[in-house]
């Protein structure tokens, strides 16, 4: 029987209570651990139960235990002094973006499938949604003008648990958004917000929820609601659930849904920045709107749409982007095309790398590149990786000139450094590590931390983190019926003094979670040691599809699982935040080994350097930028070589691995001098954190974007959209122009002044004759390319010289000079090439014209 009317029923919070809810329903408790234990203090063990949920605590907790807190005179003084707190964060004036000078309200809207928070709220599968989290609180905190779209999975990502033989197996609960610190979200006239849009020829309708995180607004759009049909319904059911067709649904929802859901809250941004290539569709829906808004051409819209949009990619695995069969995109998107006045195949072709190749699937990152001025990769060496992938992108230009920069990833400092180190920060370095944690001044006062007290503190987190792994592990036996003198086991397993190794994340291939296992005699004599104990805790998911990542796990767990390793290597299941947590501030190192350069960054390796934890890692994403060759920062597995062969570099990089542990981790690890402390050990971490906590941070990160991405973006969509859009318009006229007059283009009579031989240093004057073809001279760039040479005569390296328009010749060709010099000896060369510029156009590779001298 079903009920006729459904009630909510809450707690009546006593008097003076009342603010509990106003910090519930802000996840800035997230990372703010003294409004965090005003909730964990009224009932500890319910709020590990409720996963750190404080809406659903509140709606638990005994009405007894709450009259009996109305009562505590102290605590309500705590509580009104965090409800005062929290106001004064929410009210600070909003950081002004250069060239934003008087602007007010939202100005970039960030685009992530997901997210990664708070544990209290599971719309996360690993590094990319705790990235976009971290994002989210540094905006917050630096009060950068950024609201976010993402989606509300009603079973978020799956929970892991293992069958006894340790084989995945995979849980789905159902969350109740009621019971979850988010809100419907509201039209500007108050009204609960909802999107309408076509999936086919069919009608959409997803309902949007509001997510405080401190002051960014985070916007989950939910199709789980009574008027969709049960196909729809799904779409938001799970994060990376479902086949191809159901992905595109999800990326037409946040794309497209989500540029829609922004009009109905009222915010119009001026940058869009797409976290990944999901939300490409975003742009596209822009272009559409800027077209219809605005009667702007589909060029002219493209060149708006492209100056205010920021693309950061994350995937140097080419299996792991997005693409979309031809008859599946046609199944979606003729209609899509044919109102944006698009042949379907033009339409298709902003997909392709190789425009004309009717058979290529629709690639997302494609088309966020075509429809972002500002790409980038998220490490230095992946930017490198990026540009090499996506070159065809690009097709005559040479690879360094592919417009995919870096921007280096970072991790939020508040929310990754654990509670009791954080304490003693603050005492040496005061609060400045905590709201700005990019400052190099901070982080250089860790010298004047005693060695004992950081050494202590960090002994005590190991404790912590080898009281967790028991009871985690104690309740996983429980859970598979093991034998009780198995379960009582755990509680002697590991050993809070040993040199512990913390291994946790995804179990994707590249990660190579099953490396150690390659040479298991000498794995076994390490954990065996009683003189110089060596201790492994691992944990990470593989996808649910992933059979490969899953025997891996298998593989690993039953070693976990046998006599000789059973109490030194220990495999917690249902790695999330919680799990990530404990182990990134408990272990004494970070063991990373992906085959270099799959790791686009990497994140957790951060989260363990803040608080103190050595890094031992293949030079791959981050580290490779990170880590120094006299390794006072921490050990490098190998020296960034890159193998064809997979099973030979697996072959070395475990010996070497091995050899580094067994010569140089553990023999520092255990050299203690006075007073138990291992001395080399000690200077190390501080020098790790010195150096490198101020770079690999979210702050720094958030930063970076607004000055390089976000301020330039938002002043050249300023700029295009003057006047009703005129400088758009014209803008695209040129480019249609240029397009047309450039095939004609030609360079001619390249000479040099010089003979054949220079000293370093030397000046070169290059000329060379450009017949224009009625482009002005000022829409060009001519430059020397020159620069050392390989054997086979291509570039080394390159340098790019300006030349300037001096003179024409009598047949009408322009003269164009300039001077280049080589730095260093050795076999040299130069040659000549012309790009077209304009002063609107943020990135002139867009256009992808360029022409080479004598080609
Ligand atoms: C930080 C974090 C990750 C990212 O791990 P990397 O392998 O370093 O990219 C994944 N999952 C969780 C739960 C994390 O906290």
């Amino acid at each position: 029987m079903q009920p006729l009317k459904v009630f909510s029923v809450v707690p009546k919070l006593p008097e003076g209570l009342e603010g509990l809810w106003e910090l519930a329903y802000n996840l800035w408790f997230s990372w703010n651990e003294e409004i965090a234990a005003l909730f964990s203090q009224i009932d500890q063990q319910l709020w590990i139960e409720s996963y750190r949920n404080p809406v659903w605590f509140l709606n638990h907790v005994p009405q007894r235990a709450l009259e009996t807190l109305a009562q505590d005179a102290l605590y309500k003084s705590r509580l009104r002094e965090a409800v005062a707190r929290q106001r004064q964060y929410l009210s600070r004036p909003a950081y002004t973006l250069k060239g934003d000078e008087g602007g007010e309200g939202i100005r970039v809207v960030y685009f992530s499938l997901e997210y990664g928070i708070s544990l209290c709220l599971p719309i996360y599968s690993g590094g990319l949604g705790i990235l976009a989290g971290d994002h989210l609180k540094s905006a917050s905190d630096l009060n950068v003008p950024l609201a976010a779209i993402g989606i509300a999975y009603q079973q978020g990502y799956f929970r892991q648990y293992m069958t006894p033989d340790g084989w995945q197996q995979e849980r789905y609960p159902n969350y109740d958004f009621e019971q979850m610190p988010m809100r419907p979200a509201l039209t500007p006239d108050g009204q609960p917000a909802v999107v309408h849009l076509d999936i086919g020829d069919r009608p959409l309708k997803a309902r949007i929820w509001r997510v405080d995180v401190g002051r960014v607004p985070l916007y989950l759009l939910d199709t789980n609601i009574a008027e969709n049909p049960p196909d729809f319904r799904q779409i938001t059911e799970r994060l990376y659930g479902g086949n191809n067709e159901m992905r595109l649904w999800q990326e037409m929802l946040i794309g497209i849904g989500g540029i829609k859901a922004l009009q109905v809250l009222g915010i119009s941004p001026k940058v869009i920045h797409m976290n990944e290539g999901h939300s490409a569709f975003a742009g596209l829906e822009r272009v559409r709107l800027f077209m219809k808004e605005h009667g702007l051409s589909f060029e002219a819209a493209v060149e708006v749409a492209a100056a205010g949009s920021i693309f950061t990619t994350h995937t140097p695995v080419p299996a792991g982007n997005d693409r979309f069969a031809p008859d599946l995109m046609a199944r979606y998107f003729e209609p899509y095309a044919s109102d944006m006045g698009l042949a379907f195949k033009v339409f298709m072709a902003l997909g392709r790398e190789v425009p004309h190749d009717d058979s290529e699937p629709f690639c997302m990152p494609v088309l966020a590149l075509r429809l972002s001025r500002f790409n980038n990769g998220v490490s230095k060496l992946h930017g490198r990786v990026s540009r090499n992938m996506w070159k065809r992108v690009w097709n005559q230009f040479p690879v360094e000139d592919v417009p995919i920069g870096a921007l280096t990833n970072g991790v939020h400092a508040p929310t990754w450094v654990a509670p009791d180190i954080g304490l003693l920060y603050d005492r040496y370095l005061g609060s400045n590590w905590r709201e700005d944690p990019d400052s190099s001044r901070a982080w250089s006062l860790v010298d004047t931390i005693s060695d004992a007290e950081l050494w202590r503190t960090h002994e005590r987190l190991r404790a912590r983190l080898v009281d967790f792994a028991r009871m985690r592990l104690h309740r996983q036996l429980a859970a598979q019926g093991a034998r009780r003198q198995d379960i009582q086991m755990a509680e002697e397993v590991l050993n809070p003094e040993a040199l512990t190794i913390g291994f946790a994340r995804r179990f994707a291939t590249y990660k190579r979670a099953n490396l150690l296992l390659q040479e298991r005699d000498r794995l076994i004599r390490l954990v065996t040691s009683t003189d110089r104990p060596v201790q492994f805790i691992f944990a990470g998911k593989a996808h649910p599809q992933d059979q490969e990542g899953k025997q891996l796990m298998k593989e690993l767990i039953a070693l976990c699982r046998s006599r000789e390793c059973r109490m030194s290597m220990v495999f917690l299941e249902d790695y999330d935040m919680e799990v990530a947590s404990h182990l990134v501030s408990g272990c004494d190192i970070w063991l990373n080994n992906p085959r270099r350069p799959l790791e686009a960054c990497g994140t957790s390796g951060m989260k363990a350097m803040l608080n103190g934890v050595m890094q031992f890692s293949t030079l791959d994403g981050w580290w490779d930028e990170a880590y120094r060759p006299d390794n006072s920062l921490g050990w490098a597995i190998g020296k960034g070589e890159e193998y064809e062969d997979p099973d030979y570099q697996d072959f070395v990089e475990v010996q070497t691995l091995y050899n580094i542990l067994e010569n140089d981790i553990i023999p520092d690890f255990y050299d203690r001098g006075h007073g138990g402390i291992p001395r080399t050990w000690v200077r190390r971490m501080k020098a790790a954190l010195r150096e490198l906590a101020p770079a690999f941070n979210s702050h720094r990160m958030v930063m970076d974007y607004a000055g390089t991405a976000y301020a330039p973006a938002l002043h050249n969509f300023n700029e295009l959209t003057q006047r009703d859009f005129a400088p758009a318009r014209e803008l695209s006229e040129w480019r249609m122009d240029i397009m047309t007059k450039w095939s004609m283009l030609q360079i001619r009579n390249v000479r040099a002044q010089q003979a054949d031989t220079l000293h370093v240093g030397d000046a070169l004057t290059v000329e060379a004759e450009i017949l224009l073809n009625g482009i002005d001279p000022g829409h060009i760039r001519a430059e020397i390319y020159a620069g050392h040479l390989n054997q086979d005569n291509s570039f080394a390296h390159r340098e790019l010289s300006p030349m300037q328009h001096v003179g024409q010749t009598d047949d009408g060709w322009q003269v164009f000079r300039g001077t280049t010099a080589p730095a260093e000896a050795g076999r040299y060369g130069f040659t000549v090439r012309v790009c077209p510029t304009h002063p609107r156009l943020a990135d002139p590779h867009s256009l992808g014209l360029i022409r080479w001298a004598g080609v």
